[in-house]
């Protein structure tokens, strides 16, 4: 078999590329993906009593960046879905991030209203404040307000998901999720937001259905490259695996999913409910919020996050923080010894907490140089 291109990979970043090098360059692509299905992490399908699930994890699609909305928005139409997310605190539940009607629903309302002042007075109302940042306030007041935030909305969760404290990582990390001066309950604040109307596994296949993409699952690159004849590679796997770990593994981070599935027809108010302080899992989304659907029943995913073990479990995450990007750099070195031969590209690869739509807008400028 003899195709232009080889790209490991079936998760948004590998389709993308594949879709475009098909329809665009008219050239042929050989999609070649380990588990059994496409999609990646974006993977969903019906479980058993007929609620739409996500493999992997709850993925909302959000971005400010319209370009991406408009490239994948050919493949799918979007339910328009804004997603709410609660976390429990000293209780009760209140809305992540955490802005003023948190404030106000864990505090007095006197003394929530002088902190609201003193927030808006400082930073100007609707601003996005990241806790790391809010803990440097000069006010004492706020240092107040910083220090109870941290301590039961970040410091269990981020050390449950990460094995670290918040400030052992990349500010981004707890920055995705800014103390908001307003009351915008919303997760994402991005222009276009949604979730493809048939699921994600679909857009994904309309997306690979052209004549020149053949996919190939359940099958390692590693296994199949000697016997395939391709010009370029695009490898959208972890980096560390494609050089045999040659300077030491990359830190990822993995998680676990408990899937319960019950004939009620709600179990939460919202979305995803957060559990910074209680239990070993880190939130609880119910499917159903997210898909819309009218079934009797409904289907939860409990996330435990674990070590990342080659082999073992999944790399879900990139571990954002100097000494693995230190890392991660030894590892560009070679890969850019490849040249044009190898292409890197997608979270893993790139090594870079990537949304779903940064995955595609990376993609497209990727295609966009291959093209050139
Ligand atoms: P992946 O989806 O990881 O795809 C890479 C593919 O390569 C995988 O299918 C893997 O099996 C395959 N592969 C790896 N090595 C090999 C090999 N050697 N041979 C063959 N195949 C191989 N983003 C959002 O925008 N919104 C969200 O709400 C959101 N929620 C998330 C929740 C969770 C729990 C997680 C983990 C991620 C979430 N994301 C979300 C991020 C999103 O999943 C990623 O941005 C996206 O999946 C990246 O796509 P990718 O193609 O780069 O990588
Ligand atoms: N985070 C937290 N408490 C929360 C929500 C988020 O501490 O209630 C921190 C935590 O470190 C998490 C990061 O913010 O890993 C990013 O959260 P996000 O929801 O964006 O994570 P993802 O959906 O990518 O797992």
């Amino acid at each position: 078999m003899h195709v232009n291109w080889l790209i490991v990979g079936a998760g948004i970043t590998g389709c993308t590329l594949a879709e475009r090098i098909a329809s665009q360059l008219g050239q042929k692509v050989l999609v070649v993906e380990r588990r059994d299905h496409i999609g990646g992490n974006a993977y969903d399908e019906y479980d058993a009593a007929g609620v739409l699930v996500h493999r992997y994890g709850p993925h909302v699609f959000h971005t400010s960046n319209r370009a991406v909305w408009d490239y994948l928005s050919q493949f799918t139409r979007w339910r328009p879905y804004q997603h709410r997310v609660l976390a429990v605190v000293d209780g009760k539940k209140v809305p992540v991030p955490f802005n003023l009607n948190s404030l106000y629903a864990l505090f007095p309302a006197r003394y929530a209203g002088k902190l609201e002042d003193t927030l808006i007075s400082n930073y100007g109302f609707s601003a996005s404040v990241p806790i790391l940042e809010l803990k440097e306030a000069g006010d004492m007041d706020l240092q107040v307000l910083a220090e109870y935030i941290y301590q039961r909305v970040f410091y269990g969760y981020t050390l449950k998901q990460w094995g670290l404290k918040p400030e052992e990582l990349d500010p981004l990390v707890t920055g995705r999720v800014p103390v908001r001066v307003g009351r915008d309950d919303r997760y994402f604040q991005d222009a276009y937001q949604g979730i493809p109307m048939e699921g994600y596994t679909t857009m994904f296949r309309r997306m690979l259905k052209h004549p020149n993409i053949h996919v190939l699952l359940n099958a390692d690159y590693k296994e199949i490259v000697e016997d395939v004849k391709f010009d370029r590679m695009i490898y959208t796997g972890s980096l560390d695996a494609f050089f045999d770990y040659a300077y030491g593994p990359l830190p990822y981070r993995s998680l676990w999913f408990d899937f319960v599935s019950f004939n009620e027809e709600w179990y939460q108010e919202v979305g995803t409910v957060n559990y910074p302080n209680e239990y070993d899992f880190t939130r609880i989304t119910e499917y159903k919020h997210l898909a819309g659907q009218r079934v009797p029943w409904t289907a939860l995913a409990y996330e435990y996050p674990e070590e990342y073990v080659p082999d073992r479990n999944e790399p879900y995450y990139p571990v954002p923080r100097q000494e693995n990007y230190d890392r991660y750099l030894s590892y560009l070195k070679e890969a850019r010894k490849l040249g044009n031969t190898v292409l890197f590209a997608g979270r893993l690869a790139d090594y870079k907490y990537y949304n779903m739509d940064q995955a595609v807008a990376q993609a497209l400028q990727l295609f966009e140089e291959v093209a050139g």
